[in-house]
């Protein structure tokens, strides 16, 4: 017994054709067949029950074997269908083999009926009355037809039964002492009886299949809503998942092709693909395709002239061509045809400035979009348009980045020679080798000197960045280097600098015997390293300290620069790392200087994948960290 109330929504599954939700019709059909096997093992119980207190209780007189029979074929019929059910739930059966099961229950039931019906008595059997809830079943069941079929099979039999036993072909099978007076020969009786069974019968059915065909309805419009319902939050949930993946690169390439895929997926179809108008503003470009052929794509370029669908797309409306044979939009129907494109849809892709593209999905189906799919197209489209606006206007301030270093670098280097040329004549008089000099004139020229020095410092500071900018992004001849080796070198080339102003300068490793290498350029680690410590020695007076420390904590190495110097107010600390920007009080104690030290720093960090962040109070001193990835053996 499955123990579920009779639910009347299974039914119409019996009759819905395989229209969506397949499963769910089949689960449906699994549970009606499992109600009524679980209501027969109550029959079948409930007959040899009846049977016996029949005889024991009431004592009427009644021959109990052929009842007890039925009771127990009921039983053994009932463990069949149960084993049939609980077979067909392993191995995915079809709808029909469900209903060929229902139709051979019901069938067997009737027969069962009829028996039961014979062997109590026939016309004057009170059992005549359960025909009508099997009536009423069977309509629950089936298509109407199928019902009517089953329910006059019902009065045909019974009627066959009640006048062979009149004529005397079959024997009468009273219960005796039940009713007092034989009415199985009552002509009046059995006429009346046969008429209102027959009616009554026929009337249940149409009342229950009427009943059952509302609620049919019904539940279809509910098995429609629930299905469309689950295809918006599919969507929705598509949607979502797309604008995260589509909008977490800024990469125009991959965004594109993120678009076409995810959009195919979402949507369910064979093919996407985006295009982009031209600077012309005449030439359609492919830019991503997802599932076309490349004989597709070199199929020639999409001219809006010759393309009114694309025009038409591009005035900001979404076009569905069911049927790609019946139209006259497209500029190549027959290559259409080839690649087997049946039906496509479209939906424009609209920037800030107005419509960019067109973002088309294809499918090998006609008549494959609905109305519903437009929307949903329409909606993917305007979130990939501003994914693609992202990517479009960061490609263009990576250009207009690179144009920009690419133009200090050549100025720079076209200021560098002649500057360091004018360096070098400068030293050839200061140094006397151009004749003696009086002191007025020397002291000029040692002023001159250090202007053109301070000029050359800066040029070599434009020229690192722009460098920096344009070839560290690049080029990739980052090697493994031993962290260790490269803070050595620059403690050693600051040693004699740092003696001259008395300052304290140590460094210690804290991991001792660990190799803490990094990838990175050695050049590019050294000018980290080199413009913090000159950094710190420059802005730390006579008699200060200077300390670097480097450490290996899990996968990172931890460089710190420390100075007891002058320090950096709140507000300087947060545009230290801007181009230019130096700070007030380090002016006061250095007036030269380009500000574009821990730029060229910060970039070089960031490069390498890792992270620089400062400490500092104003008039104590400063701490530089510099953390970078290391290299696993
Ligand atoms: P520059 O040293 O040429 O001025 P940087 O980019 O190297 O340029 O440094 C930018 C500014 O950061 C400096 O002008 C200074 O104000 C501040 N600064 C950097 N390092 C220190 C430090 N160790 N102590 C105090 N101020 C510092």
């Amino acid at each position: 017994m499955s123990g579920q109330p009779p639910r009347w929504y299974p039914s119409t599954n019996f009759h819905s054709s395989q229209k969506g939700g397949r499963s769910l019709v089949e689960a449906e059909l699994e549970a009606s067949v499992a109600w009524l096997i679980g209501l027969r093992w109550l029959a079948g119980i409930g007959v040899l029950i009846v049977t016996w207190s029949v005889n024991a209780i009431f004592k009427f007189r009644i021959s109990p074997f052929p009842l007890y029979l039925i009771g127990a074929v009921i039983l053994l019929y009932n463990i069949i269908f149960y084993f049939t059910e609980q077979r067909f739930k392993q191995t995915s059966i079809s709808v029909k083999g469900y209903i060929g099961l229902a139709q051979w229950q019901v069938g067997l039931d009737w027969l069962a009926m009829v028996l039961l019906f014979h062997y109590s008595g026939g016309i004057e059997s009170p059992a005549i009355l359960f025909f009508i809830f099997h009536i009423i079943i069977a309509s629950i069941f089936f298509k109407p037809r199928t019902a009517y079929g089953f329910t006059i099979a019902a009065i045909l039999l019974v009627w066959g039964t009640v006048w062979l036993e009149f004529w005397g072909i079959l024997p009468h099978r009273p219960i005796v002492g039940f009713i007092q007076e034989p009415l199985y020969k009552n002509i009046w009786y059995v006429l009346a009886t046969l008429f209102f069974f027959g009616a009554t019968g026929l009337i249940s059915a149409f009342l229950a299949t009427s009943i059952n065909q509302r609620l049919r309805q019904r539940e279809e419009e509910v098995m429609e809503l629930t299905e469309s319902l689950q295809r918006a939050t599919d969507r929705l949930q598509a949607l979502n998942d797309g604008a995260r993946t589509i909008s977490s690169t800024l990469d125009l390439t991959q965004v594109l092709n993120r678009l076409v895929k995810n959009t195919a997926e979402a949507i369910q179809v064979d093919a996407c693909s985006i295009r982009m108008v031209d600077a012309t503003g005449q030439i359609l470009e492919e830019m991503a395709a997802y599932g076309l052929s490349q004989v597709y794509l070199n199929k020639g370029p999409l001219e809006l002239e010759k393309n009114p669908l694309a025009r038409e797309v591009l005035s900001g409306k979404v076009v569905n061509i069911p049927d790609t044979t019946q139209t006259n939009l497209l500029q190549y129907p027959s290559e259409a045809a080839e690649e087997g494109i049946s039906s496509m849809l479209s939906a424009p892709l609209i920037g800030k400035n107005g419509p960019m593209g067109i973002l088309r999905a294809y499918s090998r189906e006609t008549d494959r979009f609905s109305d519903d799919d437009g929307t949903f197209l329409s909606a993917i489209a305007a979130q990939g348009s501003i994914a693609i606006e992202n990517a479009l206007a960061y490609q263009a301030i990576e250009t207009l980045d690179a144009t920009k270093s690419q133009f200090v670098r050549m100025v720079t280097h076209e200021l560098r020679s002649p500057v360091s040329v004018m360096r070098s004549l400068l030293r050839t008089i200061t140094a006397g080798y151009a004749g003696g000099l009086n002191d007025q004139q020397s002291d000029i020229l040692n002023r001159a000197q250090k202007r053109v020095d301070a000029l050359q410092g800066l040029i070599d500071d434009l020229l690192d960045l722009a460098a920096g900018k344009v070839e560290l992004k690049s080029h990739g001849e980052a090697e493994a280097i031993n962290l260790e080796d490269v803070i050595v070198q620059v403690m050693e080339r600051f040693e004699v600098i740092a003696k001259e102003k008395e300052i304290t300068f140590e460094w210690y490793n804290q991991s001792p015997g660990v190799l803490i290498s990094t990838k990175a350029t050695k050049e590019g680690l050294d000018r980290i390293f080199n413009n913090l410590v000159s950094n710190a020695i420059k802005y730390t007076l006579p008699k200060g300290k200077v300390i670097v420390s480097l450490e290996r904590i899990g996968d990172e190495a931890y460089t710190i620069i420390e100075d007891t110097g002058i320090g950096i107010s709140m507000e300087a600390q947060s545009q230290l790392f801007q181009e230019f920007y130096r700070a007030p009080n380090a002016k006061e104690i250095e007036r030269e200087g380009t500000g574009l030290g821990l730029a060229i720093v910060k970039d070089i960090v960031t490069h390498i994948g890792g992270r620089i962040s400062v400490k500092s109070k104003l008039g104590k001193g400063s701490q530089f960290t510099v953390i970078l990835p290391v290299l696993k053996e």
